[in-house]
């Protein structure tokens, strides 16, 4: 008798691969103050939204939008001083992170540092790439010499190189970055700069020199969209034109484009968000250097780690105040450490509270 899969509940034909591979790690915790996803604490200004819902209204939903968000990636070419041929618009740059890794992971190699975001590694093993990872340096900065390394014996695939680096929040100078973009031959080489705007530092020239280089970008951080779900790259044009054959045609909804471009028409509000949340990361950093047991580790992104004795412990102690955050504890070098994202100030002096009741 042969195995009908509806009756056994085992569906046949999934790939191993798959199946070997946990479903992405993140369980939404219902709690007044919510630093567990990176996120912007502030909502898209309120005029704002009502301009990207009046121009959702004046859009045809019964016509597709435009194949490649043409409008919408001329826009962002526009912000970014970028050429729009270099310009690849998805729902979310985790949706980039999977096609470069068809673009150039599958039957290659997927190279990164370790720990690293966890997205680059999920999608390597799901599609098959060979995934080969350099543990960061003790002071999380990137293993260059290691990197070159690998670079010059594995077969070429796709570097991720993220800045600020995630978890860690650390910035690398842009000569360490420079010097694996020389070394890295017929490799493409990813600049995850998700976090940039709360670094100071811009990888985008840098990418501009080299044509195998690319940015990918955000809307869901300081631009406050993450509900909107866009991401972006900017690449040189080949590469550019490589990736978006593989972005399903008609990607991104007119909804989505409408309202992106009416942040990109008014990009003001960032800037003063990311000042905030930079003197905030400060005033945070400087309030918890004297604690105790724990250590606020330094970090140029909107996020910080949270070196704690027992990160389980220190995790419900939050959530007891009403404070979700991120364990990271079961990552290589990141023994008791959470993840805790910069809110409002007023959610930061909640915090401040809570990590310093903490024994
Ligand atoms: N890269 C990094 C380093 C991130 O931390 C995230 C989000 N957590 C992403 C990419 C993906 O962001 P999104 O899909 O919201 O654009």
């Amino acid at each position: 008798m042969t195995s009908n899969p509806s009756v056994t509940g085992a569906p046949v034909g999934v790939r191993p691969a798959v199946r070997a591979v946990p479903a992405y790690p993140f369980t939404p915790i219902q709690v007044p103050i919510k630093l567990d996803q990176n996120e912007n604490p502030y909502d898209f200004p309120a005029e704002l939204k009502a301009k990207a819902a009046q121009r959702m209204l004046a859009q045809p939903w019964n016509r597709y939008p435009d194949l490649h968000a043409d409008t919408l990636a001329a826009k962002i070419a526009e912000y970014e001083d970028w050429d729009a041929d270099g310009v690849v618009v998805t729902p979310g740059s985790n949706v980039l992170i999977k096609l470069l890794t068809e673009l150039a992971g599958i039957e290659q190699t997927v190279l990164t540092v370790d720990p690293t975001f966890s997205v680059y590694t999920l999608e390597a093993r799901m599609l098959g790439a060979r995934l080969v990872q350099v543990p960061l340096n003790e002071d999380f900065s990137v293993p260059v010499d290691r990197l070159k390394i690998e670079l010059q014996r594995q077969r070429p695939g796709v570097l991720y190189i993220t800045q600020p680096h995630a978890p860690t929040g650390h910035v690398d100078d842009l000569a360490a970055v420079r010097e694996l973009l020389e070394a890295a031959g017929e490799w493409v080489v990813v600049l995850d700069e998700a976090y940039y705007q709360y670094s100071g530092t811009d990888g985008r020239e840098l990418v501009r020199q080299y044509p195998n280089a690319l940015s990918l970008r955000t809307f869901s951080k300081a631009w406050g969209l993450a509900g909107l779900r866009a991401g972006y790259a900017l690449a040189g044009a080949d590469l550019a034109t490589q990736l978006q054959k593989l972005v399903p045609a008609f990607n991104v909804s007119i909804l989505m484009q409408s309202a992106l471009e009416v942040a990109l028409e008014n990009p003001g509000y960032v800037q003063q968000r990311v000042a905030e949340a930079v003197a905030e990361r400060g005033r945070v950093l400087a309030a918890l250097a004297d604690h105790p047991t724990c250590q606020a580790l330094p970090s140029r992104a909107n996020f910080f780690l949270l070196r704690t004795p027992d990160a389980e412990v220190a995790y419900r102690h939050l959530i007891g105040h009403g404070i979700v955050t991120r364990r990271q504890d079961h990552l290589t070098g990141l023994e008791g450490c959470l993840r805790v994202g910069i809110g409002t100030p007023a959610e930061n002096d909640a915090l401040i509270g809570a990590v310093r009741a903490l024994k």
